[in-house]
C-alpha cells in the first residue's frame, strides 16, 4: 500500500490520524477547513489522505489575506526578495528526496521522473532568480516624434497585484513553483491551486516558503474541487490575473468566467511527431517511443500522434517495436527502478482503454500492450491509425504510441496542421531544407527537429497556439506576464528642457 512518509519539520501543513488531513495556507497559517476530500493513490487505488476542501468563506479570506499584505513583497527591497527565495531553493534541496518519495506515493509517478520535476523545480527558482534582474524598464526620448517633442518618458515594469495560479496532477510540484517564483519575484501576491489528485509534495514546498521566512499573505495555498473552488476563485474580481495550465475545456472554460482579468493559458496538445522519408530511423523510432511513454504519456508535449512517411512506414515500425521495452512498467512505490508507472487514477485509464478500442473498431492495428488493470495501463503499440479514430485527434493523456500512415511530407504537414490543437511538435528529417520548410510550416507554439519535446526548466520559452492556449511560459517570459508597463510622462516644456520640433524640413 502506498504510504506517506513526512518529517516533523512538516508536522502544520496537517493532522495525524487514520489518514492525514491537510490543511489550507492563508495569512501565514496553515488552517483547517469544513470539508474535505479523499486523495487516492492511483497506484493501489486506496485512500492516502485527506485533502482540504476550500469553500466561499475560506476563499474570501485568501482573497482578502492576499490584497491586504500587498505591500509586503511589493516594498520589499528586490534583493532581499532575491535572498529569502535563495532559502526556500535550499530548502527545497535539503528536503527533496522526501518530497519526490511524497510525489510517487500520491500521483504514481516513477522516482526517477518525481526527482527529475523537484530538480527541475529547483533549477528553475535559479533561473527565475537570475532573470528578475531583468525586470527593467527604458527611458524613452520623445522628440522622435512631433507631438513628445518637448516631453520624455520612463517606461516601468510593476506588480499586477494578485496572481492566481491554477496547475495540472502531471507537474504539480513543477507547474506551481513556475508560477509562484516568477510571480513573487515581480513584486505580486499569490494563491495558487494545485490540482486534487497529488497536491501534497506541493503543498511541503509552500511549508518550505513559511519556514523560510515568506512574509504572511504573501503566498496562500488554497485546495478544493475545480469546479467548486476553482470557479469561485476565477469569477472573484479581486484577483488580478490567472494562470492556469491544464486542460483546453476548463481552460475554455476559465477565459469565459474570468471577467477583465488578465488571463494566461497553458493548455493541452496532440503532440505530432512527423518521419520523412530521409529520417533517422533508429534516432526516430527511440526518440517516438519516449516521447510517446514518458510519464505515461501523461504531458502536455507528448508525442500523441506520430505520422510516417509511406517509404519508411515498416522499417520505422520495426524500430519502435525494438524500444518499446525501454520502459520498466510497474508500481513505483514497490521498486525504484521503476520507469513507468500507473496513470493517474482508474478512470483515466478507462477513458483511454475507450480510445484505444474505438480505434481497433475503425481499423488500427493493436501491436503490444492494450490491457488495463485499476490506474496501470501497459506501453500499448497502435498502427495504421486512421484519421476518423478519436485517438488520431483528441489528446491521449495515456502510455499509447499512436502511428498514422501519410503519403509524403506534403500530406504529413496538412494532417499535422488540420487540428484543434497547436502546443508542441517534432520532425524527424537528415535534410536541413526539409527540415527548415517543415519547421516553417508547422501551425504549432513549439517544434523540436530530431529529438521528442521536452521542455524541462522551460529554459526556452514555450506555449500554444490555436486551443493550446495564449501567452508564454519561460524563465523570463513568465515573470514579464506577471507584470503590467506603466508609462510616466515628464513635460519639459514649462522650463524649456525639452526639444522643440520645428517642422522646418521642406523638399
Ligand atoms: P484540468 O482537469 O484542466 O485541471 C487543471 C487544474 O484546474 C486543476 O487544478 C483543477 O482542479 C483545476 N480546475 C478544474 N476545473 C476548474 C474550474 N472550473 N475552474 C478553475 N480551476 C479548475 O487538467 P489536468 O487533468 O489536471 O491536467 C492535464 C491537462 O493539462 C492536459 O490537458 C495537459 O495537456 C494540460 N497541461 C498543459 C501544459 C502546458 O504547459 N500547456 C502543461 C501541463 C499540463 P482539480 O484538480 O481540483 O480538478
Ligand atoms: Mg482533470
Amino acid at each position: 500500500m502506498a504510504k506517506l512518509k513526512l518529517s516533523s519539520y512538516f508536522d502544520e501543513i496537517y493532522t495525524k490520524g487514520e489518514f492525514p488531513k491537510f490543511k489550507i495556507f492563508v495569512d501565514g497559517k496553515w488552517i483547517a477547513t469544513k470539508k474535505k476530500q479523499d486523495l487516492i493513490s492511483s497506484t493501489d487505488g486506496k485512500k492516502l489522505a485527506e485533502i482540504a476542501l476550500a469553500d466561499a468563506e475560506d476563499i474570501d479570506y485568501a482573497v482578502e489575506s492576499a490584497n491586504k499584505n500587498k505591500n509586503k513583497i511589493r516594498e520589499m527591497a528586490a534583493i532581499d526578495r532575491l535572498e529569502l527565495m535563495n532559502r526556500v531553493m535550499l530548502g527545497i534541496e535539503e528536503h527533496k528526496e522526501e518530497i519526490a518519495r511524497v510525489l510517487v506515493a500520491e500521483s504514481g509517478k516513477a522516482l526517477s521522473s518525481a526527482r527529475g520535476e523537484i530538480n527541475a523545480s529547483i533549477e528553475r527558482m535559479r533561473l527565475s532568480m537570475e532573470d528578475s534582474k531583468k525586470i527593467i524598464g527604458e527611458y524613452l526620448p520623445g522628440d522622435w516624434a512631433s507631438d513628445t517633442s518637448e516631453k520624455v518618458a520612463i517606461v516601468i515594469r510593476e506588480p499586477i497585484g494578485v496572481v492566481l495560479g491554477i496547475s495540472p496532477f502531471n507537474y504539480p510540484v513543477y507547474t506551481s513553483i513556475a508560477k509562484i517564483l516568477p510571480a513573487l519575484l515581480a513584486g505580486n501576491t499569490v494563491i495558487l491551486k494545485p490540482p486534487s489528485a497529488d497536491p501534497i509534495a506541493f503543498m511541503m514546498c509552500a511549508e518550505i516558503f513559511r519556514k523560510s521566512g515568506l512574509p504572511s499573505g504573501t503566498l496562500q495555498v488554497i485546495t478544493g474541487s475545480g469546479s467548486e473552488t476553482g470557479d469561485l476563485l476565477s469569477t472573484n474580481n479581486k484577483i488580478d490575473m490567472i494562470s492556469f495550465t491544464g486542460s483546453t475545456s476548463v481552460g475554455k472554460h476559465i477565459a469565459s468566467i474570468a471577467g477583465l482579468k488578465k488571463v494566461h493559458l497553458e493548455l493541452g496538445g496532440k503532440g505530432n511527431a512527423l518521419v520523412l522519408a530521409d529520417a533517422d530511423l533508429e534516432i526516430a523510432g527511440k526518440q517516438c517511443v519516449k516521447g510517446s511513454l514518458e510519464l505515461a504519456g501523461q504531458r502536455c508535449d507528448a508525442i500523441s500522434r506520430i505520422l510516417v512517411v509511406e517509404s519508411v512506414y515498416d522499417k520505422f515500425i520495426k524500430k519502435v517495436k525494438e524500444h518499446i521495452s525501454d520502459f520498466k512498467f510497474g508500481d513505483p512505490t514497490k521498486s525504484d527502478d521503476i520507469t513507468m508507472g500507473p496513470v493517474i487514477s482508474a478512470e483515466a485509464a478507462e477513458r483511454i482503454d475507450k480510445m484505444v478500442k474505438d480505434s481497433i473498431n475503425k481499423g488500427a492495428k493493436l501491436l503490444a500492450g492494450g490491457k488495463h488493470k485499476g490506474a496501470y495501463y501497459e506501453p500499448t503499440l497502435l498502427v495504421d491509425v486512421p484519421l476518423t479514430a478519436e485517438i488520431a485527434n483528441e489528446e491521449t493523456f495515456g502510455p499509447v504510441i499512436t502511428i498514422i500512415k501519410v503519403k509524403d511530407t506534403e500530406e504529413a504537414i496538412n494532417v499535422a496542421n488540420d487540428s484543434k490543437y497547436g502546443l508542441d511538435s517534432c520532425v524527424f528529417t537528415k535534410d536541413f531544407y526539409n527540415a527548415w520548410e517543415t519547421m516553417k510550416a508547422l501551425q504549432s507554439g513549439n517544434v523540436t527537429l530530431n529529438a521528442a519535446p521536452s521542455h524541462g526548466t522551460a529554459y526556452f520559452p514555450f506555449g500554444g497556439v490555436k486551443e493550446s492556449g495564449y501567452g508564454k511560459e519561460g524563465v523570463g517570459y513568465t515573470i514579464e506576464e506577471m507584470t503590467t508597463v506603466k508609462t510616466m510622462v515628464f513635460d519639459l516644456s514649462p522650463k524649456h528642457l525639452g526639444k522643440t520640433y520645428k517642422g522646418t524640413f521642406k523638399e
